[in-house]
């Protein structure tokens, strides 16, 4: 079964036709990216998907669940993280009790079990400590584990934000621009992370991205926008052959 689609979404801002009549289904398993010239309207895909804008047209389906008019705060309990074009941690937390936050979605109980630490309030939270653990160990962050967020060098923090997104065990992980502010190395890295998570996790990923090497290297398909409009889709070599996507990045 698809794990998300978009059908014939919309949005507009103002005059502008910020997306104007898009469509994909991400499979599971797979890493779908978008890709486009600055201000075609990823970012706002991004949003619509994580419910910040409700589209003025179409639908969103998660699992086949219509999720188009869902609140905002019942996104991550269905499964589906996001990490930001501008990173958002808390930081002066350390990077423990960031990746602790992030398993906010899966905190049951309730706030006067966990104050008067009833039975299965320790256990639970012993099973929260064990996944961040993994977390940690999977995107080697153990060096960085106790330092506060504040102090680390930009490449790691955006390690931290991914390990936060994974914590919450998420189906889908949405990537905003993941290579944004990383040198080559550091975005060499980000890609055999984002190839660990699809084939050792399992996860499927949903990301948008401006580096053309890192798309190729990780993508299975591509989607290519313009002006909020679908451009190309397909494999990572015909969306970049593609005469119209040509034509958009030399600015035609
Ligand atoms: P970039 O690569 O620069 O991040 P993008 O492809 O993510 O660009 P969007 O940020 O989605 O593009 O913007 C698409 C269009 O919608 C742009 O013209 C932008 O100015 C406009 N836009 C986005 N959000 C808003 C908003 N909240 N209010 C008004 N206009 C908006």
């Amino acid at each position: 079964m698809t794990l998300f689609a978009a059908e014939n979404i919309a949005i507009n801002f103002g005059g502008i036709k910020a997306v104007d009549g898009v469509s994909f289904a991400v499979e599971p398993g797979e890493v779908f990216t978008i890709i486009g010239p600055n201000g075609a309207g990823k970012t706002t895909v991004f949003n619509l998907i994580s419910r910040i804008y409700t589209p003025s047209e179409g639908r969103l389906l998660f699992e086949g669940e219509d999720i188009t008019r869902l609140p905002p705060d019942r996104i991550a309990g269905l499964g589906i993280a996001r990490t930001f074009q501008n990173i958002e941690l808390f930081e002066h937390a350390t990077v423990l009790q960031n990746l602790l936050l992030g398993r906010h979605a899966h905190r049951g109980g309730n706030a006067i079990a966990d104050l008067l630490f009833l039975p299965g309030v320790r256990k639970r939270e012993l099973a929260h400590r064990e996944k961040v653990e993994q977390v940690i160990d999977f995107l080697d962050l153990q060096h960085y584990r106790d330092a506060m967020i504040a102090n680390l060098p930009y490449g790691a923090r955006k390690v931290v934000e991914l390990a936060r997104a994974l914590c919450s065990e998420p189906k889908l992980l949405l990537l905003d621009e993941p290579s944004s502010g990383l040198n080559t190395e550091e975005t060499e890295d980000m890609a055999f992370w984002i190839q660990d998570i699809k084939n050792d996790l399992g996860i499927t990923v949903l990301m948008v991205e401006h580096d053309m090497t890192l798309v190729s290297e990780v993508s299975d398909r591509v989607l290519a926008l313009n002006y909020g409009r679908m451009l190309a889709m397909g494999s990572p070599q015909e969306v970049q052959s593609h005469p119209e996507v040509v034509k958009a990045y030399l600015g035609g």
